[in-house]
């Protein structure tokens, strides 16, 4: 049996494996296919295409696009994205620059409860384009002002907890859009993390073609709910453990296993989607 792992992290955002690191764990993990789904970016999708070839590893570029829509957070996955198209580059690096503000704010917030933490020192730890909360509860961790990751969320950087900073994102129609024209896949992530069922119809709507029914923290009766929900909306299935290395716990790669049969309907419908643009010779 053959299996792959469709959503994981690594040091271009929050997750802390380079993508060789990455690569040779999910040998180890006997995976055959995975794809890299960095948060609002695509700079690591070179090098793991590359460590993968070196491996005879399958390999699919994606992202995943931090949205929202009727205020609800939702995360968006991009599969098979042109990682060089100039559009998805230039909506990204705007959305990069987002995060980069909101670690200030989240640091002035900090300071003002009496927390000494500089941005450059969330900055350095991050040394990527796309930083996030964790790199902030990191860097908490390790300048012995906070006890715990867990704890810098629970006090301080929660939603609604008195350092947490909104941040502006793209309306999940728009990121479906997005993914199209850079030639990929749009995938709903994690729908059981968030319970933003309701919002699925729209999204169908506006051309979504999967839902992440597999992943670490989806029950077995979510997944069959999200299955039925995908048999429904005649939607493509995939899974990931959502790994971020040592950023959270232990390594979660290898530990969601989707099944192959998905993965080739993943490959197939890509293809397709491929023909029926040269077709309309876009
Ligand atoms: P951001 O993109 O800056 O909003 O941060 C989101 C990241 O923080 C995601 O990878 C989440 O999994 C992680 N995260 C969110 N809430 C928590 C939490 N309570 N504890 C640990 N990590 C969290
Ligand atoms: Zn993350
Ligand atoms: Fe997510
Ligand atoms: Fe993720």
């Amino acid at each position: 049996m053959k299996f792959a792992d469709l959503h994981l992290h690594t040091q271009f955002s929050d997750g802390t494996f380079t993508p060789e690191e990455l690569v040779l764990r999910a040998q180890n993990s006997g995976l055959a296919c995975i794809a890299l789904t960095d948060h609002d970016s695509v700079e690591g999708c070179g090098r793991a295409a590359a460590a993968c070839a070196a491996v005879k590893m399958e390999f699919i570029s994606g992202a995943e696009l931090t949205a929202e829509h009727d205020d609800t957070e939702v995360h968006i996955l991009g599969y098979f994205l042109d990682t060089q198209n100039q559009v998805l580059l230039e909506r990204i690096a705007r959305f990069q620059s987002v995060r980069q503000s909101r670690i200030r704010e989240m640091v002035a917030a900090l300071n003002r409860l009496g927390l000494p933490l500089r941005a450059e020192s969330v900055f350095a730890l991050a040394n990527c384009k796309s930083p996030g909360r964790p790199h902030v509860a990191r860097a908490l961790v390790k300048e012995k002002l906070i006890a715990s990751l867990d704890e810098a969320f629970e006090r301080y950087l929660k939603k609604g907890r008195p350092a947490w900073v909104p941040k502006t994102k793209m309306s999940a129609l728009e990121s479906v859009e997005l993914i199209h024209q850079s030639g990929g896949l749009a995938v709903m992530a994690h729908p059981g993390l968030n319970r933003t069922d309701e919002i699925i119809p729209a999204l169908v709507d506006a051309g979504l073609d999967g839902i992440e029914c597999f992943h670490t923290k989806h029950s077995t009766v979510m997944a069959e709910r999200y299955l039925e929900i995908a048999e429904k909306y005649r939607l493509l299935v995939t899974g990931g453990s959502d790994c971020h290395g040592f950023s959270k716990n232990k390594p979660l790669i290898g530990t969601v296993k989707l099944p192959y049969e998905h993965v080739e309907k993943l490959f197939a419908a890509k293809k397709s989607d491929d023909e029926k643009r040269r077709a309309a010779g876009k």
